[in-house]
């Protein structure tokens, strides 16, 4: 193989990831489907939070090899082994085939933890038509979905519907539900949240062992309430195997079998356009290597990027060119926006972040009024490699005129952590602020 350095090397691959649904690992693991294709637990105690031992490849070859010979060795009914004799991988070397399992964040965590279990225990507590209700009531908030017709309503439920009912699912149950099943249903949500990092350290890793040990405390009282009898159920058990395979094998979301759909579009559909369509093989290569280059040359730059960032946190802002309400009163404010008091909250909102500041507010009657402001966020590596953007809107209500109905007032609310602000200065970090543009009361922003 021609390596990147440009030496020719001779290459042996080894399989060290095998990316396939359930009942396939089941048979490619020689074992039954009611037990774990990767470890020697009893088909009765999937439920249990104590790890027990991975299944062994020398030691399966041999029980299944005593098998065939007619004995009836008792390994192969305590691990649940069945009766494929020559599995493909007997000779592949280095290979411990039961190491090679990824987990499945679509069919284990989404839709399986999620959807089939979490969701299902919920509504048992709550009752379907109290469990939609909540979904309704939940405030609607850009970047979040509402769901105006409760969950029940959702007739497809995909990877994307799955993860934004995880984004307001513990507000939805807050209120509804005792501590502890709160907690169950905290701790699931983290282990979600935590196993979809598309990098890790010691510290995620322990998060998200964390997350599964409290779930295991606390999951008996699921139980007493009278929802389940017993948590023996293969996906529960999944979750085990999380850490020791993203620790062997990299970052779970490196396996989602959407990647790989993915993956054709890029590599080969766009190599080919990109040809001449005659003799394209080669023309393809070239392009392919070219794309290698862009792309190990523009994370460099990200990497060099993420330095400077980190070095110099700082909190970028963008508004309209125009703004909605160019010239708003005082009393405008106060009765249409919302914003009673106007004057003294802002005289001392100027006075507490910017006590040299020569501005005197009361001096100043009106006001330059913006419907959203979008903050840039600082990016967060564990996450995505996309910056993140807040967007918080603020529009006062319009009357109904003709034949176009009124529209509800929106003011979201934004929560303002003042202590880091000061702490990066003010002025550098925001400088919006500067320019006499302020939040006030965390959901109405006027420039001055
Ligand atoms: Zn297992």
């Amino acid at each position: 193989m021609v390596c990147a350095d440009g030496f020719i090397r001779r290459v042996h691959p080894i399989l060290a990831a095998y990316v396939v649904d359930f009942p396939e690992q089941c048979l490619v693991a020689c074992c039954k489907e009611n037990r774990c294709p990767q470890c020697v637990v009893h088909r009765n105690e999937r439920g249990a939070s104590t790890p027990c031992p991975l299944r062994d490849v020398k030691e399966t070859l041999s029980t299944l090899d005593e098998h065939q010979r007619g004995k009836k060795p008792p390994e192969f009914e305590e691990e649940g082994l069945r009766a494929v004799y020559n599995p493909f991988w007997r000779d592949l070397p280095y290979t411990n085939i039961f190491a090679c399992f990824t987990p499945d964040l679509l069919h284990q965590l989404h839709q399986g933890v999620f959807k089939d279990h979490l969701v299902k225990w919920c509504e048992a507590l709550l009752g379907e038509d109290e469990f939609d209700a909540r979904f309704k009531a939940m405030h609607a908030h850009a970047g979040l979905r509402h769901f105006k017709k409760g969950i029940s309503a959702v007739s497809q439920w995909t990877g994307t519907e799955h993860k934004e009912m995880q984004h307001v699912f513990m507000g939805v149950l807050a209120g509804a539900v005792n501590a502890q099943v709160l907690t169950v249903v905290k701790s699931l949500i983290d282990f979600i949240y935590y196993a979809q990092f598309q990098s890790h350290t010691t510290r995620t890793l322990d998060a998200l062992q964390y997350s599964l040990d409290t779930f295991h405390a606390n999951k008996s009282i699921i139980v007493t309430l009278g929802i389940r009898e017993h948590f023996n159920i293969p996906k529960i058990h999944s979750l085990q195997h999380y850490v020791s395979a993203i620790r062997s094998l990299g970052s779970a979301d490196g396996y989602n079998t959407e990647a790989p759909e993915r993956l054709h579009i890029d590599f080969a559909k766009k190599a080919y356009r990109s040809s001449n369509k005659r003799d394209y093989t080669s023309q393809m290569t070239v392009w392919l290597q070219r794309q290698e280059a862009f792309a190990l040359r523009q994370s460099y730059l990200d990497w060099l990027d993420h330095k400077l960032t980190s070095a110099f946190p700082s909190v970028t802002y963008s508004i309209p060119k125009a703004a909605l309400f160019p010239d708003v009163t005082v009393a405008q404010l106060e009765t249409i926006h919302g914003a009673i008091n106007f004057l003294p909250v802002f005289a001392h909102f100027i006075q507490k972040f910017f006590p040299r500041c020569s501005l005197d507010p009361s001096r100043h009657d009106r006001f330059v009024v913006y419907k959203q402001l979008s903050i840039q966020l600082a990016r967060n590596h564990f996450i995505s490699d996309k910056a993140r953007t807040c967007c918080i809107h603020a529009t006062p209500a319009t009357l109904a005129r003709g034949r176009s109905p009124g529209v509800p007032a929106h003011f979201d609310t934004a929560l303002i952590n003042t202590e880091n602000l000061l702490a990066y200065k003010v002025r550098d970090s925001f400088p919006c602020l500067n320019q006499g543009f302020i939040i006030h009361q965390g959901t109405k922003f006027q420039r001055t």
